[in-house]
């Protein structure tokens, strides 16, 4: 069971759920990509910001595709108020009633869109964060670090926010046992799998074909012919689409993913959803896993499709980021004064970063992703 300490930290429980008599109340509200799912939410001005935290458990990054999920505890008492008049919802159930996401998971049918879920044994709703229109929380928890197996986010983080972070680890806060397998080429394959299992496939190295293929040499990785490009992903659009903050996507022709995913993307559980003229997402349908993005604009042509993978679902076994298979670019400064949301976190994730590839490459890399 939680200290009190830690009920405090991730779950808000120092916070009063109504306000006092002549004391204000603000409403804030989420809604997914669709518009399917909105809700609001009341709070005491008082019980402001609300503590958040970010989950690196196996069932939150494998659910995300990211590398973990941003939640934020609402205050014992405060529930959502279905404001569009549905509460039309896909629903993964997960296992056992223990502290750490367990209960249900619940997403849009339509976009895929992860809102949250309900701790049965705690009594409160934890909410996605990053479908709200205002940010009315801090992070200031992180759970399961030890999960992701090379400190997954956490090793992104400055010392000088981590180390104000309290830190929630559990008995089953180890990273898995993943193996690198190998293709009938002899080739080594990494596997990329959703939650429950339903969307399945694996990566190839970059071949020959694609390492002299004009268009899809541009995703190698640069002075690494055997990995691919990765970046960091905190377009508005995408936080309503994958309900976090950022995505972390490693750029992928089609063709080098196995079993051969086809063009439609529908392969096992996986479900589309067309989020404009240009965007496809694929997510799983039974877990509501982000997949991939598909940008019409980055294929010339169905055989050269490149997709956005989400690596969050990636089983590297030296851990989350999988350094072995891809490398990182650092974001740019130009896209960094766009983001408009929890700016703060997001420059402070941005620098983390920067100083890790420096760790890590020697310097920031900040090549092309298109
Ligand atoms: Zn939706
Ligand atoms: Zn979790
Ligand atoms: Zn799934």
């Amino acid at each position: 069971m939680l200290s009190l300490d830690q009920l405090i930290t991730f779950f808000n429980r120092d916070r009063a759920a109504t306000a006092e008599p002549r004391e204000e109340s603000r409403t804030f509200t989420a809604r997914c990509h669709c518009g399917n799912i909105e809700y609001s939410i009341v709070l005491p001005a008082s019980s402001l910001p609300l503590n958040g935290y970010i989950c690196s458990c196996t069932l939150c990054r494998y659910s995300h595709g990211s590398f973990g999920s941003f939640h934020v505890s609402l205050t014992q008492g405060v529930a959502p108020e279905w404001t569009n008049g549905t509460i039309n919802m896909s629903v993964y159930k997960t296992k056992g009633s223990e502290p750490g996401g367990h209960g249900q998971r619940w997403f849009c049918p339509t976009c895929g869109s992860h809102n949250g879920h309900y701790e049965p044994w705690a009594m409160q709703w934890i909410a996605d964060s990053s479908l709200f229109e205002e940010n009315f929380w801090e992070i200031k928890g992180f759970g399961f670090p030890k999960s992701p197996g090379d400190g997954g986010l956490v090793s992104w983080l400055p010392e000088s926010v981590s180390k104000g972070m309290k830190m929630l680890t559990m008995d089953r806060d180890f990273p898995p046992e993943d193996k690198i397998e190998i293709g009938e080429d002899g080739g080594e394959r990494l596997r990329a799998e959703c939650q429950c299992g339903g969307v399945s496939f694996t990566i190839k190295r970059p071949s020959d074909a694609v390492r002299n293929d004009e268009y899809l040499s541009r995703f190698v990785a640069p002075g690494n012919p055997n990995k691919w490009k990765a970046y960091l992903d905190f377009d508005k659009e995408t936080r309503r689409l994958a309900s976090v903050l950022f995505m972390p996507w490693a750029l992928i022709p089609r063709t080098s993913l196995e079993p051969e995913v086809p063009s439609d993307l529908l392969i096992g559980t996986m479900k589309t959803y067309e989020a404009s003229d240009k965007i496809t997402k694929g997510f799983c349908g039974r877990c509501g896993a982000v997949m991939f993005i598909k940008n019409k604009d980055g294929s010339p042509s169905e055989q050269s499709e490149v997709l956005n993978v989400a690596v969050g679902n990636f089983r590297a076994p030296e851990g989350a980021k999988a350094t072995n298979w891809v490398q990182w670019r650092s974001v740019p400064e130009r896209e960094k004064e766009q983001i408009g949301f929890d700016s703060q976190f997001a420059n402070d994730i941005i620098e983390g970063q920067k100083a890790w590839a420096v760790e890590q490459y020697g310097k920031t890399l900040e090549f092309d992703i298109i």
